[in-house]
């Protein structure tokens, strides 16, 4: 399973400050992935060779006075129920207040491991400040700034510390795909998996699930044999508005780790918005399979190019990862429900998809021979075989004379090559160079 770690705390402590500096390290070294967007509210961080999700619970704050301290409280119940480890953040300048005390209270209760940091720590001459913090009853206190990083460092050693070692998690049943079906609330996703699992569907066994409390359902459904990752139950926990969806960024990070193909749900009176695009991010990252299905179908005054043109505005939104099946459903009206699982076992076999050597090289080394690498500093670059190496999703590796001066664009072009003559539709595919 993958790590989440949940930043928590009352408002103004700097909960947001830290996620950014957490996140933006990390961007600068990895997000190799051009023009992808990146949640407000989660993202990816690395430190000691540990990738783990970070969540800034601040970004899921009711704009409502009157709910606002028990939404806070309710999330969190979440964060702790959902997260590997909490970051309990308070302000140094402030002291313990009130509601620093009755989120200590509910935090001492949780099994969950909590790291209490004391913020806005700009100065040594402040640390003694923070020992007022003893009185919350977490025990240790670590000292930082997240306004300029100092004690960062050691609290980012104290998380990774407590992570458990990442396992790849285990499909017991390696021809049966794994099934997501992700999206924002209220898309259909339930209204999706009550329509598979209904009259059609025949159960086989429900399998327990990485998750807790999550049972996954193997079953046949239009003659498809799949395991449905559930995502379902959103709704149970929480029941503010932003907590909805911060119970659910939560459950689909977890369910797209888990899946070999997320189904992203978007709702077609909608169109792919930002919150879509971070889901998609999420799924390119962790090299799943993609679907992307427009749901509520029925509910669209349909004109000749309606599919045509909606298709085509959310391409151009989700480029370059556009080779992606979109398909225009209707969970309530049953439409294209079978269409949907046959193209995900489509996207499951293009994920393991070998292409022999020979084969390979008959075809690239034909593109190549087309259509050259440009030449870079005076330099000619020869690219010499290509071979596709053992990997979770298709990676190609190919051997140059010069592999660090290759431009983008002509990785881009060997990489449409290899989706124009093979089928990846769906599949995050990596193309790298090595010398030769
Ligand atoms: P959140 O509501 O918990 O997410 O808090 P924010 O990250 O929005 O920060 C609240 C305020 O505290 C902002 O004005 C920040 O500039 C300030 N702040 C955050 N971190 C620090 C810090 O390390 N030192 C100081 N002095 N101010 C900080
Ligand atoms: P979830 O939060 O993504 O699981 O969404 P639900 O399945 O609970 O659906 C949210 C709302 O959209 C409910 O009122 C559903 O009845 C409605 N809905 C779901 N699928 C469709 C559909 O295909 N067509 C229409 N018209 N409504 C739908």
């Amino acid at each position: 399973m993958g790590h989440v770690v949940a930043i928590i705390g009352r408002p103004n402590v700097g909960k947001s400050t830290l996620f950014n500096r957490l996140i933006e390290e990390r961007k600068a070294i990895v997000d190799d992935l051009s023009g992808v967007t990146r949640d407000r509210n989660y993202g990816e961080a690395e430190w000691g060779g540990k990738t783990f999700t970070v969540i800034d619970t601040g970004g899921y704050v009711p704009d409502s006075e009157d709910v606002f301290e028990a939404a806070i409280r309710e999330q969190v119940h979440i964060a702790m129920d959902e997260a590997d480890v909490l970051i309990f953040m308070v302000d140094t300048i402030a002291g313990p207040t009130p509601l620093d005390k009755s989120f200590a209270h509910i935090v001492r209760r949780s099994p969950k491991k909590v790291i209490l940091a004391a913020n806005k720590v700009d100065n040594f001459s402040r640390i003694d400040e923070t020992y007022a913090f003893y009185e919350l009853g977490l025990g240790d206190i670590m000292p930082i700034s997240a306004a300029n990083g100092s004690g960062t460092g050691e609290l980012l050693d104290a998380v990774v510390k407590l992570l458990p070692e990442y396992e790849e998690p285990v499909n017991e049943l390696p021809g049966v795909p794994r099934i997501a079906v992700v999206g924002r609330p209220n898309v259909g996703k339930s209204s999706l998996v009550n329509a598979l699992l209904g009259r059609d569907a025949n159960i086989v066994t429900p399998i327990a699930g990485t998750t807790r409390d999550s049972v996954d359902t193997r079953y046949t459904a239009f003659n498809q044999d799949v395991i449905l990752v559930d995502t379902a139950g959103l709704r149970k926990r929480a029941k503010v508005k932003e907590n909805i969806e911060f119970y659910s960024t939560l459950r689909t990070i977890r369910a797209i780790e888990t899946c070999d193909v997320a189904l992203l749900m978007i709702d077609a009176l909608q169109g792919l918005e930002q919150q879509d695009l971070s889901i998609l991010t999420q799924i390119i990252k962790h090299k799943k399979g993609l679907v992307i299905l427009v749901n509520k179908w029925d509910l669209v005054e349909k004109e000749t190019y309606t599919a045509r043109d909606q298709e085509k505005v959310i391409r151009d939104k989700i480029a370059p990862f556009t080779d992606v099946p979109i398909l225009f459903v209707s969970a309530h009206e049953r439409q294209r429900l079978l269409k949907s699982l046959e193209i995900a076992m489509k996207v499951f076999e293009n994920k393991s998809r070998k292409v022999s050597t020979s084969k390979l090289n008959e075809v690239m080394l034909g593109a190549i021979e087309r259509h050259h690498p440009p030449a870079v500093r005076g330099h000619l670059i020869r690219i010499k075989y290509a071979t596709q190496i053992p990997a979770s999703v298709p990676t190609f590796l190919f051997f140059a004379n010069q592999p660090k001066l290759i431009p983008t664009s002509y990785q881009r072009y060997l990489e449409n090559q290899l989706r124009k003559n093979f089928d990846f539709t769906g599949i995050p595919i990596q193309v790298y160079f090595r010398k030769k």
